[in-house]
């Protein structure tokens, strides 16, 4: 340890990589809103084609398979919101569409866990979403999947059971805005950076967990993540 930081900094959040010894760096996890058809409905919205919009969870919101998530304070309402979730191994800023993919490291199931009774007061008063999607461990992510070790990117089914009662269900390949626009889009707006991940929206059916529930996130082609909710 040289004496360059006042004091010793927190260790880099990171996740483990799926066929490899490797762990990836997380840097930023970059949350797209109202990705599919459905769930833009049942959230009261009608869908539609004007520019995506993103929120952002802090590094630490990561939490690796096999860790538990562990129910937050200041909510009595906690959703869960199964994801597709792109690992970028480059950066860069006004990314061309053509060259989106490029910088995708791999893929892996995530969960984007809101404190909902927060959201919607955040959206009434027209605040900013950080403690309702922001928190500590609040995207619990399965291993991550190398591009190379895929065949395609992902594009069937993406599903959410608790306590193995299915809850959500949907196809990737109906996303609103597909991965490439999503990425190129984000680039305008900030430069990205190897270590930054996209959660690209949740399909219909997110509902409430509670302390001692199971979920399994699935998505075809990815590892299930299966996340426990602790008290
Ligand atoms: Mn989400």
């Amino acid at each position: 340890m040289t004496n360059l930081f006042a004091f010793d900094p927190p260790d880099r959040v990171s996740l483990p990589v799926r066929h490899s010894g490797l762990r990836f760096p997380v840097g930023r996890i970059f949350c797209i809103g109202r990705n599919y058809a459905d769930h833009a409905r049942e959230m009261g919205h009608e869908p539609d084609r004007n520019p995506p919009f993103f929120f952002m969870k802090p590094s630490d919101a990561a939490i690796e398979a096999g860790i538990p998530f562990q129910y937050p304070s200041q909510s009595r309402d906690v959703h869960h919101e199964v994801e597709l979730v792109a690992a970028l191994k480059a950066g860069g800023s006004n990314i061309p569409l053509d060259d989106a993919m490029r910088i995708v490291f791999g893929f892996a199931v995530g969960l984007d866990m809101t404190r909902r009774d927060l959201q919607a007061e955040a959206k009434r008063l027209q605040r900013p979403w950080e403690v309702a999607k922001a928190f500590a461990g609040s995207a619990p992510m399965g291993l991550i999947t190398r591009v190379e070790d895929l065949p395609a990117v992902p594009q069937g089914r993406i599903a959410l059971s608790v306590n193995g009662v299915e809850k959500q269900q949907g196809l990737i390949s109906d996303m609103i805005w597909n991965l490439s626009e999503l990425i190129s889009h984000i680039s305008h707006f900030f430069t990205l950076a190897a270590g930054d991940m996209i959660m690209t929206g949740t399909s219909a059916g997110v509902g409430p967990v509670q302390p001692g529930d199971r979920m399994l996130a699935t998505i075809e082609g990815l590892e299930p993540l299966e996340v426990d909710v602790r008290g």
